[in-house]
């Protein structure tokens, strides 16, 4: 396990600590965590700083977790300037709690923040808001099997002005979500539609960054899919040749060859700290990874003759998806058996491992939060 390079979050964090008056009761809080669901249950406090033009990043605080007010003008209600992180803080066997690579999340988010015109928050602040967030509400970490607390950071314009522009002043906010295992038993294998009509970002677009309105955009086509009976939505690339990724997922292919590919980082698929990982692993068990385009003709020829033996779907909520049925206009094909394969199981049991602190962090994955 690797050891714990941080003295106590509350004393070193720029996030002023205002504890709620009106927390829930032990009782309250632990039947929440008796039926744990992906989203809808949240935490006694939340992050928060404020950024104006004049004065910068401010008034960075953690308080009662509770509504916003908020201007009907304010620009994001209009314009959806807006951008947001997802990532995992997991309890280890001997108490503390850690988030996998918050460092890559934090850069990610600034990334997302310059394409939207959003002021970029620091690394130190982005680790401050959740160290200090957690600590405050650690005893909302779940501790069974395959749980952990779901922290989602997000930043938006606030200004109350209906010109277009960016606006002069933006919230970032924290807020924590226990949740429990996205699998409860084994890896559930999901049915995809390859989405040829509807795309979920072009050239020069937003894809890279991530962003409410590329999920506001990818809502019809995932409820269209979902009315014919499929999970997901694989989305094509803007000229319809290449697969990119699903609405919240990257995707990767592993060929009977032991080749792993995924589509390259082509400014149009957004940067999965999750695919990152993967990669690292894949590589480090011999598989050859390529990150390269991925023409939608090839995969499903694939598919379909048996030289791709297995097709996973990966992120932060489910780490892997496996995919066992891909369906399209004029297509309608299995995948591996439709069981979940071999490198698949092994991906996700080797990344959750070392997530929930039963393996050796030899990567320096880990970074400590309580
Ligand atoms: C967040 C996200 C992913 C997965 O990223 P992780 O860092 O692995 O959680 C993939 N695609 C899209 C569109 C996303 O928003």
């Amino acid at each position: 396990m690797s050891e714990s390079t941080l003295t106590s979050p509350a004393t070193v964090s720029s996030f002023e600590v205002r504890p709620s008056s009106s927390p829930r009761t032990v009782t309250e809080r632990a039947a929440v965590l008796a039926d744990l669901r992906f989203g809808t249950a949240f935490t006694d406090h939340m992050a928060r700083a404020v950024w104006t033009v004049d004065e910068g990043w401010h008034d960075r605080r953690v308080e009662a977790y509770g509504p916003l007010q908020m201007d009907p003008a304010a620009a994001v209600l209009h314009y959806a300037q807006e951008v947001f992180e997802g990532l995992k803080a997991y309890a280890h066997p001997d108490g503390s709690v850690w988030s996998f690579r918050p460092e890559a999340n934090a850069a990610r988010f600034a990334r997302s923040a310059e394409r939207l015109a959003l002021p970029v928050l620091p690394e130190q602040d982005f680790l401050d808001s959740l160290r200090t967030l957690v600590h405050t509400d650690v005893e909302w970490v779940p501790t069974t099997p395959g749980s952990s607390l779901y922290l989602r950071p997000f930043m938006f314009a606030s200004e109350a002005f209906l010109g277009v522009r960016a606006a002069n002043r933006v919230d970032y906010l924290v807020i924590a979500s226990p949740v429990g295992p996205y699998f409860a038993k084994g890896l559930k294998p999901v049915a995809i539609w390859v989405s040829r009509d509807y795309k979920r970002a072009a050239p020069g677009g937003t894809g890279a960054a991530k962003c409410g309105g590329n999920y506001a955009a990818s809502l019809r086509p995932q409820a269209e899919a979902a009315a014919k009976g499929f999970d997901q939505i694989l989305f094509t690339d803007a000229s319809d040749t290449y697969v990119e990724e699903l609405g919240g997922m990257n995707v990767v292919v592993v060929g009977k060859d032991g080749v792993a590919s995924t589509p390259r980082l082509s400014g149009s698929i957004l940067e999965g700290v999750t695919r990152s990982s993967i990669l690292t692993l894949l590589t480090e068990r011999g598989l050859e990874v390529r990150e390269r385009d991925i023409p939608v003709a090839e995969l499903i020829d694939g598919v379909r003759s048996g030289e791709v033996a297995e097709v996973f779907a990966c992120g932060t909520a489910a780490v892997v998806s496996p995919i066992g049925r891909l369906a399209g206009e004029g297509f309608d094909l299995e995948v591996g058996g439709g069981e979940a394969g071999p490198v698949t199981e092994w991906v996700h049991r080797t990344l959750t491992d070392i997530q929930y602190g039963r393996a050796e962090d030899s990567h320096g994955w880990l970074t400590r939060l309580v």
